[in-house]
């Protein structure tokens, strides 16, 4: 079954406003087992309305039609409806009634535009929007031969959702296959987007029951699994079969199986295994421990720790020699280590964490390039640390520093 939304409105093509209605319509739809084949957005003109919406009706079961329905001149999308479907409108007496009162209760005169609001397409089932004055249509037709489900929805998004979820979701359960579906979130990090599929689609492929999604960003990928079935049971067991088998190949990539942030696990795992951890940081400037206390709990085994921006610094919070900034420079595998080994001689935290590098865009030379990070990471036993090379812009590795720090103490505690 094939399900479209179209958005209406001029104002959601300009670069002032964005269609945030749709992704909401379509996480709600994905949980009753609808996916979206088409989505369209659509300026407030007639000729373009009706060719979008009759292409929708050609190519599509389920069309759902969004915004358009005020009283204003531009607000077409019933117009343009019946021209497609090649009906009439008629103005329902009841609406007109309701509407008349709504505005003498609000005591503001009625206007003869809002009147438009009370037209209807023929057979359509009215849906009382309680918080504006254009009432939704849901409309069971037929066209060309087929069976389509037409929705026309207001747009603003504070009408929509309550309309949808209280008119629109029983109605649709009601006309679809009984399906539940299960969805799993696996989080990988270290590890880029081509590397990862071209490891996992060998496997993927086989589950052609499993909907298996990549999605790139923020320093990791995602792996979302979806799978619907007549009972939830079947649709767990096939979701879950999937995961381990791709968490099997991803192997220490992975940090989270059910969709948890990597510094939820960091303070997960800390706990778990009764470390405490404190950080110093110089090109982050706080953004490890920002990460890392944002996570409610945090406070029983994130200490705190230093940020240490200047040399000066580097030395007097951390304990670096000035000897070792002087002969390896402050980017440098055994100034990072020193001040992994400084922080947590200094705060009596079981492990430290340091990172040192050159976020840009100016201070890099040959030798040192921009995106050149050293994360370090020192416990009772031992210090070590790792040579990154990051790309993209000043925040992008600034980013990813935490992001290796934060994976860095991820690995040893698990
Ligand atoms: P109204 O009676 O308010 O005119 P309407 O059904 O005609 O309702 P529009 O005029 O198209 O709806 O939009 C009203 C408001 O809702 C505008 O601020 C618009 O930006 C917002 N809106 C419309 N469509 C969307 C959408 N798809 N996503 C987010 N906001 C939207
Ligand atoms: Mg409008």
């Amino acid at each position: 079954m094939k399900c479209e939304i179209i958005a209406v409105g001029s104002e959601l093509l300009t670069p002032w406003r964005q269609d945030t209605n749709s992704l909401y319509l379509t996480e709600r739809l994905n949980q009753i087992g609808v996916r979206i084949s088409f989505k369209t957005i659509v300026g407030d003109r007639q000729h373009d309305l009706v060719s979008t919406i009759a292409t929708g009706l050609r190519r599509s079961d389920i069309l759902i039609l969004m915004g358009g329905l005020g009283p204003t001149e531009d607000d077409l999308s019933r117009e343009a409806l019946a021209e497609a479907l090649g009906v009439s409108l008629r103005r329902d007496g009841g609406l007109v009634a309701a509407l008349s009162m709504r505005f003498a209760a609000m005591r503001r005169p009625m206007t003869d535009n809002n009147l438009k609001q009370c037209d209807v397409l023929p057979g359509s089932i009215v849906l009382a929007n309680a918080n504006g004055t254009a009432p939704g249509q849901w409309i069971d037709t037929g066209f060309e031969g087929h069976r389509k489900i037409i929705l026309m929805l207001p747009g603003p998004p504070k009408e929509l959702k309550p309309l949808f979820d209280s008119d629109c979701m029983p109605r649709l359960r009601g006309i679809l296959p009984v399906r539940n579906i299960a969805t799993r979130t696996l989080k990988a990090t270290g590890i880029g987007e081509s590397a990862a599929d071209a490891l996992l689609a060998p496997i993927y492929v086989t589950f052609t029951d499993v909907e298996t999604t990549i999605l790139a960003g923020h320093c990791e990928i995602q792996l979302q699994l979806t799978c619907a079935k007549r009972s939830m049971e079947a649709a767990q067991r096939r979701v879950n079969e999937l995961a381990s088998r791709l968490e099997e190949a991803l192997d220490q990539y992975v940090f989270s199986s059910d969709g948890d942030s990597l510094e939820q696990i960091v303070v997960y795992y800390l706990e778990l295994k009764q470390e405490t951890l404190a950080v110093a940081e110089s090109c982050t400037g706080g953004l490890l421990a920002q990460r890392i206390t944002s996570i409610s709990g945090s406070s029983r085994s994130f200490l705190g720790g230093a940020i240490v921006y200047s040399n000066d610094l580097k030395t007097a919070f951390t304990g670096v020699p000035p000897s070792l900034i002087q002969t390896h420079g402050a980017v440098s595998a055994q100034v990072a280590e020193s001040m992994a080994r400084g922080i947590r001689e200094n705060t009596g935290a079981t492990l430290g964490v340091a990172i040192t590098g050159i976020a840009g865009p100016l201070g890099g030379t040959d030798e040192k390039p921009v995106g050149l990070v050293y994360v370090a990471l020192s416990d009772a036993k031992r210090t070590f640390s790792e040579e990154c090379h990051f790309r993209g812009d000043r925040e992008n590795i600034r980013l990813w520093a935490s992001q290796k720090a934060l994976d860095l103490v991820r690995r040893r505690l698990m």
